[in-house]
């Protein structure tokens, strides 16, 4: 069984990724309101990525004979000045949940819990593919600026995650 304190924070984190999940559906509907399907396609599969992250947690919590308490979902950003802007912000909120997941670990460490540890294991690699992402799509967003042929060429490219 892992301690009061780090089912606490677990619960805290499963907030934090379907927050995460929120945000990236808001970004959804911002591309399709903007005809970039391809970014949209791009943005929903990474709100199931998270959706999936919250759930990793939500299992592990009763895996370790604890339970999962769901905190309210913050709003997220409605509205965005430009692709560009949506992915300085998803590069910045992925660097925020890194430092969180950087401190469940320290917590594990202090605690002398490896049984999360080793999950936490996971999440590290994760959030390292995670901001490597997101920086590739804001560095080629700021090569194209506001050119539509370049940002048309993105969007089609995006359109092809799986
Ligand atoms: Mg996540």
């Amino acid at each position: 069984m892992i301690s009061e304190k780090m089912a606490q924070r677990l619960n805290d984190q499963i907030n934090l990724e379907f927050f995460s999940s929120y945000t990236y559906l808001s970004m959804a509907a911002y591309f399709k309101t903007q005809g970039l399907n391809g970014f949209a396609h791009w943005m929903l599969h990474q709100a199931d990525e998270e959706r999936a992250h919250g759930m990793k947690f939500f299992e592990y919590l009763y895996d370790q004979d604890r339970s999962a308490v769901l905190q309210a979902i913050k709003q997220p950003h409605t509205t965005f000045a430009s692709a560009l802007a949506v992915f300085e912000e998803t590069l910045s909120h992925e660097k925020h949940v890194t430092a969180s997941i950087v401190e469940l670990m320290s917590l594990a460490l202090e605690e002398k819990d490896h049984a999360t540890r080793i999950l936490l294991d996971w999440f590290i690699n994760e959030q390292v593919e995670e901001e490597a992402a997101a920086r590739d799509i804001r560095d080629r967003l700021k090569l194209v600026k506001d050119n539509a042929m370049g940002i048309l060429l993105i969007d089609r490219e995006l359109a092809a995650r799986t």
